[in-house]
């Protein structure tokens, strides 16, 4: 039960992942309940309970887990598109790269060199970047430091999306999709099944699926050609879902150093980054290495940067 999911959801290997780090809900059940099996079925005996019969949710559907699953109509650049709507224009350098952070001491500015040339000084600076790129531009600044943040292993998924006419699929897709444990020696993790978990992804008669590939068990999978890894998945998809067709179309999508793994002692790494950056109170992190990968986290995770980068620059001013 275990590895599917972990391998699913984190592209991780169980064997090394840290449930504090990682799961930490599941942690207080097994401590509050003494199992965690016996905690869902509590739990899920007091959701179906607390359901009023007229909202009962649908076969194959579940109220409390739909509002789990959001997304942006128009997919993920809406994100970056409204951030740039609302701030002003000389505010903002998209596809710049930050080559070099340097501290002025003197000034207690930090000094971000881009790679179109630039020197842009800022009294305050949050590297909402990966940990290994963080790294990267601390290295001047704080050699430890950056080794804390270099020592963040990474694994690499690719995502394979396969649009079809729903007639090519004979499984009833009566789920979000699926997970596949590692001991079949397959080379799709996971399986969701798009149109079937948000609306308006796929034409009435059709259906998209995306197929997750690799991740921290499977690297020899993730390094596969293109065409390689698509027909992989598709004999996986003939296997489990029944589908012979050819897709009508399909986008294969490689993520290299794309999830951080919070393996054991991930939380110590965390405390000792944070007591290094106490050295910097103009200097913060955020982003998917640290407290949770998620976008809601990594957006947490933003928001409490900003807040705590506000409060030590107006008592430094
Ligand atoms: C295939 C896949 C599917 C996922 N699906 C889901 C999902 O369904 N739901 C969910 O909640 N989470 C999902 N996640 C997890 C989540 O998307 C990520 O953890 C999250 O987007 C990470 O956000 P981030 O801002 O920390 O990092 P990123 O989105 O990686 O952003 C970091 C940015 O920094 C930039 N950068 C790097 N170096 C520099 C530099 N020197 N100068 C300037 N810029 C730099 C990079 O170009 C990048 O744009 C998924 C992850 C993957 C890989």
């Amino acid at each position: 039960m275990a590895q599917p999911m972990v391998g699913g959801i984190y592209t991780a290997d169980p064997e090394l992942l840290s449930l504090r780090a990682t799961m930490p809900r599941f942690l207080e059940m097994e401590r509050a309940h003494r199992s965690i099996i016996w905690a869902m079925w509590k739990a899920s005996r007091a959701a179906a309970k607390d359901t009023p019969l007229h909202k009962a949710p649908q076969r194959g559907t579940s109220g409390a887990r739909y509002s789990l699953f959001l997304t942006f109509d128009g997919g993920m650049q809406a994100l970056v598109d409204s951030i740039v709507a609302r701030l002003p224009p000389s505010a903002i350098r998209l596809n710049t790269t930050a080559e070099r952070l340097t501290f002025d001491g003197e000034s207690g500015q930090w000094i971000v060199r881009t790679n179109t040339g630039e020197s842009i000084r800022a009294g305050a600076v949050c590297l909402a970047l990966p940990s290994y790129a963080a790294a990267r531009l601390l290295r001047e600044a704080d050699a430890a430091l950056a080794a804390e943040l270099d020592a963040i292993p990474y694994a690499s998924t690719a995502t394979v999306n396969l649009a079809y006419r729903r007639a090519s699929i004979p499984h009833p897709l009566d789920g979000f999709g699926f997970v596949a444990p590692y001991v079949e020696g397959r080379a799709t993790l996971a399986c969701t099944f798009s149109s079937v978990k948000f609306a308006g992804r796929a034409p009435e008669g059709h259906a998209l699926l995306r197929a997750f590939v690799g991740g921290a068990l499977q690297p020899g999978m993730f390094a596969l050609s293109e065409e390689a890894m698509l027909a992989a998945v598709r004999r996986d998809l003939q296997d489990l879902l029944g589908i012979k067709d050819p897709p009508l179309f399909s986008r294969v999508a490689k993520w290299t150093r794309s999830m951080p793994q919070y393996h054991l002692g991930h939380l110590d790494r965390i405390a000792r980054i944070n007591a290094r950056l106490q050295n910097f109170p103009a200097l913060r992190l955020a982003g998917n290495a640290y407290t949770g990968a998620g976008i809601p986290d990594c957006i947490r995770s933003g928001e409490s940067a900003a807040r705590e980068l506000l409060i030590n620059c107006s008592r430094e001013s």
